[in-house]
């Protein structure tokens, strides 16, 4: 796809960010980028256009920037997966493990029906923790989670499997 080369140009990548080591991959310059946005988007709104789905859930913060446009997109509702502490109504949450210590999801009780067809959408996977983390929850309230989508895939083998082989549709694969 012709698209991609200036995506993942409009990418940029910060060293050392937020520690020593780390790349951190900022999708904040690609949102100053209108056309490459809009590619970014359009790509995955062909892809899902006609899978039934009728679900989005993004993970915060990122997730949401694209999982939202990305719902209007495909005409599906939009449900916020977020950090503890921030939903106001009545929530399930599901823990995971971080390098150092542990995180945790939360969405709200009724945002999904039961078999719903869901996609989980975030800006980077890396290890998996956190998109595994994101299907359990949606399983737990009785979804079909059809695949995870990030724009950014550190990804390999152990990354698909802590996914339970669930699909994972990543655009840039950096490295
Ligand atoms: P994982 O749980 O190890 O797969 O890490 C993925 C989560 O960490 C996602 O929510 C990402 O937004 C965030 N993350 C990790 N590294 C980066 C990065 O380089 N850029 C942006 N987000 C990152």
């Amino acid at each position: 796809d012709s698209r991609l080369q200036a995506i993942s140009e409009a990418i940029r990548v910060v060293p050392h960010f937020p520690k020593q080591g780390i790349m951190f991959q900022d999708i904040t310059t690609l949102l100053l980028d209108p056309k490459a946005f809009k590619d970014t988007v359009d790509i995955f709104v062909d892809h899902y256009r006609d899978m039934d789905i009728s679900v989005v859930a993004g993970v915060e913060a990122r997730g949401f920037i694209f999982g939202s446009s990305i719902a209007i997109g495909i005409g599906a509702k939009f449900v916020p997966l977020c950090k503890p502490g921030k939903l106001p109504g009545e929530v399930i949450s599901e823990k995971y493990v971080l390098e150092y210590g542990t995180d945790c999801l939360e969405m709200h009780v009724g945002a999904v029906e039961p078999c719903e067809r869901v996609i989980i959408m975030d800006d980077l996977v890396a290890t998996g923790g956190t998109l595994s983390a994101a299907i359990r929850l949606l399983e737990r309230a009785g979804a079909e989670v059809v695949e995870c989508a990030c724009v950014i895939g550190l990804s390999d083998l152990k990354v698909r499997r802590k996914l339970n082989g669930k699909p994972l549709y990543i655009l840039l694969e950096p490295r």
